[in-house]
């Protein structure tokens, strides 16, 4: 039988990239500022931080994060419990990777599959999807934080719960061990409706 096949994006999903970002963003203005999820109401954190779209500043601070190797490899924590979470579901789901890359670093994506080596060693490299168009690809689920990306995907989609994400039918958990109780449960649901469709169009 055909596994569900289920994607899953890195940033503020797998990751944690709010904590590095502040850090590099502190040391870069000399400031202290504290960057807390329940504060972020913008889904851009340098518009969070009060930074304005396309100013020197932001530029300034993306050169120092997004296209930083080690922002990517050595200083982006996990979220704790997600290699635990996601071995799990790899065994019972066709798991990818999907992630777009910052547009202004080409070694963004081999810095995020050294990311994924070293955190995720389990994971399967030749399942790791980049993309800037991820509502082009057909799936059951969509593990994204971003409300574009949610919107956009033709499957069922959930999210870690952030201000910004906010969204009428979209399952938003607080961690890993809630987002994985979701799409069990959902995936049984959705198998035990279409077994049921099948068996009541033999009758
Ligand atoms: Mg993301």
């Amino acid at each position: 039988m055909k596994k569900p096949v289920i994607y899953i994006d890195m940033d503020n999903i797998l990751n944690k990239f709010w904590v590095p970002y502040i850090q590099y963003y502190n040391k870069l203005f000399n400031r202290n500022t504290t960057l807390d999820p329940s504060i972020m109401k913008e889904y851009c954190l340098s518009v969070c931080l009060g930074l304005e779209h396309g100013s020197i500043e932001e530029k300034q601070l993306d050169e120092a994060t997004m296209c930083s190797w080690k922002f990517w490899t050595d200083d982006m924590p996990p979220y704790e419990e997600a290699p635990e979470v996601l071995e799990r579901m790899c065994q019972n789901y066709d798991v990818y990777i999907l992630s777009t890359p910052y547009v202004e670093y080409t070694n963004c994506i081999p810095a995020k599959m050294e990311w994924m080596e070293k955190h995720f060693p389990f994971f399967p490299k030749k399942n790791m999807i980049f993309t800037w168009h991820k509502e082009l690809l057909m799936g059951d689920f969509l593990i994204d934080d971003k409300p574009e990306n949610l919107i956009g995907f033709k499957g069922n989609v959930a999210t870690i719960a952030y201000p910004y994400n906010r969204l009428d039918g979209v399952y938003r958990g607080k961690d890993w061990y809630e987002l994985e109780k979701y799409i069990n449960t959902k995936i049984a649901s959705d198998n035990e409706e279409e077994f049921l469709k099948k068996y009541e169009s033999i009758l």
